[in-house]
């Protein structure tokens, strides 16, 4: 989503834009990770601080009976929340719609194959596609492969795990269903704790939560319910996450079928496409924004967009989940130089892999917020490629500016 909100947003200024993408359609997490659910749009007072082309995607869905909107929910935690639930099938259409009109050129079933570097700028990145390997001359990269493979292979810096932390856990999100929501959405916070306790103890839950979103105009929902800890940019450790993660979906379902009021008619309908990565990489900017950042509500001169959602931590072991809420009308600033990757003047990084700590991760990595990232990243290459050619040069005060004309939020 980081991805494609930079690359519309470049492209309506007229910039050329060339979007690559290893699967065959756009959206990542949201769609091949079947998510199902944007959060984080609002501090824990209601107010919204993401708007923008984030807001567009959510008005599109409604047009396409895709998604009722925003709505609010309860975690598994006891915190409300704010949601705007979807169907990841008509997300692809939208975001299709979006690119055609925008102009974004699209490659798909593309896989970054390497980069070569000419001083402090990336000069070519290869891919690979069904005709062979295609050698790419930008002028400008935005990686927002969530991995940062681009960069990976530029040689970019990337911020170590302090030794107390771990990758969070990817997760294999399945559809379920039919599920009588009325008598599942009544169940007690007791009674849903007591069940959790039962599916952990007999090995069918990795993580105590029932934790889904209803699929707009259906019965069934997305269950985030399983949990695989691995490094994302191994592959050979992805490749035995995919089948734990369908392993664990199955036993989760049949759990839900066997004992989950509701659950009782339903059945697993169908896996993501992919197993949902929540961190891997995360790149060394010019800036790295802290939990403690957060916590303050620190402001910044080139702030390019605004976050309230808590430090949300799946822990790598165990079944529970570390929730911190900013709580009251609290929000906090992401700076533009958490997107400039140090030591690279024609590349910017849109999404999870920003340059913050796995705590400031934690919350910057909702999709709400990286789809504002995305925005500005955009915006600042097409800026970029119409001066000086150096994304460390684009001055912040024109880029607020522009993102404001933009619909985005940004406090004065
Ligand atoms: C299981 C799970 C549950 C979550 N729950 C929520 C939630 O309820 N609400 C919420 O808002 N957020 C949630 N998140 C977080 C959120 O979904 C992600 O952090 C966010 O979608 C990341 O978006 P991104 O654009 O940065 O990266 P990604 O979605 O990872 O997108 C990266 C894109 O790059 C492509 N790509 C990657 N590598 C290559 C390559 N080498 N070559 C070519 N293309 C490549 C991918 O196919 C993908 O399209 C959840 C995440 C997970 C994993």
């Amino acid at each position: 989503m980081a991805g494609m909100m930079a690359a519309v947003a470049a492209a309506r200024t007229g910039t050329g834009v060339l979007l690559v993408e290893r699967w065959g359609f756009l959206g990542g997490s949201a769609t091949a990770g079947a998510v199902g659910q944007f959060v984080g749009w609002e501090t824990a007072a209601g107010r919204q601080v993401i708007q923008g082309l984030a807001e567009e995607v959510v008005r599109r869905l409604e047009r396409h009976g895709g998604s009722g909107g925003h709505t609010h929910f309860v975690m598994s935690t006891g915190h409300p929340m704010d949601q705007v639930s979807y169907d990841p099938e008509r997300l692809k259409l939208v975001l299709d719609e979006m690119a055609a009109e925008a102009g974004v050129r699209l490659l798909f079933h593309a896989t970054v194959l390497n980069v070569t570097r000419a001083g402090a700028a990336i000069d070519t990145v290869a891919v690979l596609t069904k005709a062979g390997p295609l050698a790419i001359r930008p002028r400008m990269v935005i990686d927002a492969s969530g991995d940062l493979d681009v960069l990976a292979r530029a040689g970019a810096g990337f911020l170590p795990l302090e030794p107390d932390e771990a990758p969070q856990p990817a997760t294999m999100m399945f559809r379920f269903g039919p599920v009588d929501f009325a008598r599942f959405g009544a169940l007690t916070g007791e009674e849903l704790r007591a069940l959790c306790r039962q599916g952990v103890e007999s090995g069918a839950l990795a993580r105590a939560a029932l934790h889904q979103s209803r699929i707009p105009g259906t019965n069934d929902g997305w269950f985030n319910i399983s949990r695989v800890s691995l490094d994302a940019t191994d592959p050979f450790a992805v490749s035995a996450g995919e089948i734990e993660g369908r392993r664990q979906a199955f036993a989760a379902a049949g759990f839900l079928t066997a004992h989950v009021p509701g659950c009782e008619g339903g059945r697993l309908v169908a896996l993501a496409a992919q197993l949902g990565i929540r961190e891997s990489r995360r790149v060394r900017g010019e800036l790295v924004l802290t939990a403690d950042d957060l916590r303050a509500e620190r402001r910044f001169p080139d702030a390019i967009a605004v976050g309230a959602y808590p430090m949300d931590i799946h822990p790598a072991k165990g079944t529970g989940l570390h929730f911190e809420t900013l709580g009251g009308d609290r929000s906090y600033e992401i700076p533009y130089r958490c997107l400039l990757p140090a030591g690279l003047d024609n590349a910017l990084v849109a999404g999870r892999g920003i340059s913050a700590s796995h705590g400031a991760h934690a919350s910057t990595r909702v999709m709400p917020t990286i789809m504002a990232i995305g925005q500005a990243a955009g915006t600042a290459a097409a800026l970029a490629c119409a001066g000086h050619g150096d994304t460390r040069q684009v001055d912040a005060v024109q880029l607020r500016q522009r993102l404001r004309q933009d619909g985005a939020f940004l406090p004065t």
